[in-house]
């Protein structure tokens, strides 16, 4: 039996067309766990969905049986009445839908003197790519049961405005994807393309095991969709291929890729398939004896976002004592400023000559969310504001052999280890929400102790990439 359609269906191809294949065709004891934290964030939304939908449709008849036909039957029913509908199934075929609302229109149809078109609540504000696949499905489906395409669909958005798309403008592009998903549900296997976000995938184990075991290009690091295309098109789908590619006649057969930029690859894929590191630039990094690794950690399901824990590591010519790591923990939620305004003023105490470290741009913007719930004292956030950035440094001076440049990832390469086998910036979420709950007992005493942890390991990692760097002066370049 054919697999259904669903609007769910375009979402899940428009966020990875491999990963509904994995959905579709694989073994499902290969998928990998949702976190916790995943979960409650897609609940969170569809919570608010449901809620902004349901305000908004007091009026609207309600279609509330579980039976998939029984309620296309109610359905169909409540369309010929010409009422407006909420949560009703929309049936042909393969194809189902369920869009929140149905709404009556003026207008011949098989139902009578009037049609349907489709209005859905969403929580952004503008109309998204997703969106519009969704209310495209939910017109066509129209279409094949009351003999009328609507023209318009729309959304309501977070402000309750209705958002009206052109389903006719859209058409061609529908069509395409869907050709695509159809190859997908009769088992075509798209080819794999890794990003960023891959990590939060379930498949992401599986996918790359499978990119791993074939040597496949996705694993360069930052590899374009297009990029990847013109390369594969080119004759060129491994890393080996790659590292094998005669630079004299590539570009040629790479319209639109700089030769500057073929050859970056080709040092990453060198990288990889050798897994070493290249140097190629020297990294500057400023001689002092005070330096100062930062790493903070935040809470995404709290309302608003909570920056739980401000960990400091401090290092004194190079050596770390026992009292190197500083937190600053958010114990509940009313010490968030408190916390905030204690690390300022460690910042604002060191010495002149400490120089700040921290990976990645995410402490900037939690600095200037902080400062602008709490304030901060001027002298902490100019320090603040000198930190030195380890992942633009990375970047500019070095391809390691790894295809995400993840601190963890990069640590890891240069021989560092996590004390906690199951370390994540989304575990640490959870031991502290649980620790939460629980701080008072022996449970919460080993959760606390492995946030700060997790934390101390973090900006120890930190630490390890800047002496790696700062070794590279002298011994590689
Ligand atoms: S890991 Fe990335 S490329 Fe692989 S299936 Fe998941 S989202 Fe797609």
């Amino acid at each position: 039996m054919s697999p259904h359609i669903t609007a769910s269906t375009f979402y899940q191809y428009l966020a990875c067309p491999l990963q509904l294949w994995f959905e579709l065709h694989e073994k499902k004891k290969k998928k990998g766990k949702v976190s916790e934290i995943q979960k409650k964030l897609f609940e969170r939304g569809r919570a608010h969905e449901t809620a902004l939908a349901k305000s908004l449709g007091l009026t609207a008849a309600t279609v509330e049986l579980e039976d998939r036909d029984e309620a296309f039957t109610r359905t169909l029913e409540l369309m010929k009445e010409g009422k407006m509908i909420y949560q009703g199934t929309l049936l042909d075929g393969t194809w189902i839908g369920r869009p929140d609302f149905l709404v009556p229109k003026r207008g011949k149809s098989r139902l009578g003197g009037h049609h349907y078109t489709v209005m859905d609540a969403k929580l952004a504000r503008e109309v998204t790519d997703e969106h519009r696949f969704q209310l495209a499905f939910y017109a066509l489906l129209l279409e094949k049961i009351q003999g009328v395409r609507p023209r318009y669909a729309a959304i309501i958005n977070v402000e309750r405005e209705e958002i009206r798309v052109d389903i006719n403008e859209f058409l061609d592009e529908f069509h395409l994807t869907l050709a695509e998903i159809e190859k997908i549900l009769a088992g075509e296997k798209p080819a794999p393309f890794l990003s960023s976000s891959c990590k939060e995938s379930p498949w992401f184990g599986a996918c790359v095991a499978e990119a791993l075991a074939c040597n496949d290009l996705s694993l360069l690091h930052k590899l374009r969709r297009s990029e990847y295309e013109k390369f594969r098109n080119a004759g060129i789908r491994t890393i080996k291929n790659l590292v094998d590619a005669d630079l004299r006649v590539l570009p040629n057969r790479l319209a639109g890729i700089s030769l500057a930029r073929i050859e970056r690859l080709r040092q990453q894929a060198t990288a990889l398939w050798e897994d070493t590191h290249i140097v190629h630039d020297t990294p500057e990094l400023p001689e002092t004896k005070v330096e100062v690794y930062y790493d903070v950690e935040s809470d995404p399901l709290a309302s608003p976002e909570r920056h739980y824990l401000h960990g400091a590591l401090v290092s004194k010519k190079g050596k770390l004592d026992r009292s190197a790591y500083r937190a600053f923990l958010v114990r509940n939620p009313r010490e968030e400023g408190r916390a905030w305004l204690r690390f300022c003023v460690f910042i604002q105490k060191l010495p002149k000559e400490a120089v700040i470290y921290h990976y990645g741009r995410y402490e900037h913007q939690v600095i200037r969310e902080l400062t602008a719930r709490y304030g901060a004292p001027p002298p902490a956030l100019s320090r603040l504001a000198e930190m030195i950035d380890l992942q633009k440094v990375t970047q500019r001076s070095v391809i390691f052999p790894v295809t995400f440049y993840s601190l963890k990832d990069i640590a890891k390469y240069l021989g560092f280890r996590w004390r906690h086998k199951e370390a994540s910036g989304l575990n640490s979420i959870q031991w502290y929400n649980n620790w939460r709950e629980q701080a008072g007992s022996a449970g919460g005493k080993k959760m606390l102790r492995d946030i700060l942890e997790y934390n101390e390991d973090d900006v120890r990692a930190t630490k390890v990439l800047k002496d790696f760097l700062a070794g590279l002066k002298t011994a590689e370049v």
